[in-house]
């Protein structure tokens, strides 16, 4: 079974059409990337996923599970994490701080604040914080640090409620080449380990087809291809529509 399956989706704005009858499936353990020019109808897709908005048709499914139209936080619940354009992160705390932050409201048990020891919660953001890289820097406050460092702490905050599917919207927006390779590449890794699948979007052609397993193109909110990299680098619809080659 997929452990996101997107049957047949559709969402108008007014007379605007941003998602027309789209449909795809995304594994454990693997990346999916969502490609289409602006406005092809990306971030529409990502927010009928996460519940921020619901389809006027078709179904999303989760290991199986229909979660068409429940709201974000429900979602949430069930294991959908996702990652924001804008990296989120309270300025003036460390960077321990914000994953503890991010741990605590992912801590459902009531009385929450008093049932861990403030230590136990620390010593479960500095592993978070191994896992992306970034242990190094726990106690320096995230206004202090490089922007590409800033959205390894955000992955850090995404991980804390152990998602079973991470949405990531345009997460190396404003990055170095360099460094949306080296993000995407610890989406992977910690993707494989997981077996957390991940869905996300992506202009960087180098990212596209260096890291993700199977990719999903949109145009004008239609779904053109989807396949591996190599399927949809070879694909001469997505070439012409696309590419531009
Ligand atoms: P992408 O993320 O691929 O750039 P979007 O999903 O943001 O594309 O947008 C798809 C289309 O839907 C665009 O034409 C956009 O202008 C329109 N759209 C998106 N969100 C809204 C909204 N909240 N209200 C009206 N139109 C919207
Ligand atoms: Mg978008």
């Amino acid at each position: 079974m997929s452990l996101l399956q997107i049957e047949g989706i559709s969402k108008s704005f007014g007379g605007v059409q941003a998602v027309r009858n789209v449909s795809f499936g995304l594994q454990a353990g693997e990346l999916l990337a969502l490609i289409g020019p602006n406005g092809a109808g990306k971030s529409t897709t990502f927010n009928m996923v996460g519940g921020q908005l619901a389809p006027d048709s078709g179904r999303v499914r989760l290991a199986g599970r229909d979660i068409t139209g429940l709201p974000p936080r429900a979602i949430w619940r069930l294991g959908v994490g996702r990652t924001f354009q804008i990296a989120q992160t309270f300025a003036s705390l460390t960077v321990a701080e914000n994953v503890q932050m991010a741990l605590l409201s992912a801590d459902r048990r009531i009385f929450a604040w008093w049932s861990r020891a403030a230590a136990h919660r620390r010593a479960d953001a500095l592993a978070l914080l191994e896992q992306v890289g970034m242990r190094a820097q726990a106690d320096r406050p995230c206004s202090e640090l490089a922007y590409g460092d800033v959205k390894r702490v955000e992955l850090a905050m995404a991980l804390a409620h152990g998602p079973r599917l991470l949405l990531m919207d345009e997460p190396t927006a404003g990055m170095a080449p360099g460094e949306r390779v080296a993000l995407m590449q610890l989406a992977r890794c910690i993707a494989r380990e997981r077996q957390m699948g991940v869905l996300f979007t992506e202009h960087s052609m180098d990212v596209v087809f260096g890291q993700a397993d199977r990719v999903a193109v949109l145009v004008r909110g239609q779904l053109l291809a989807e396949g591996t990299p190599q399927q949809i680098r070879d694909d001469a619809r997505v070439q012409q529509a696309y590419l531009g080659t």
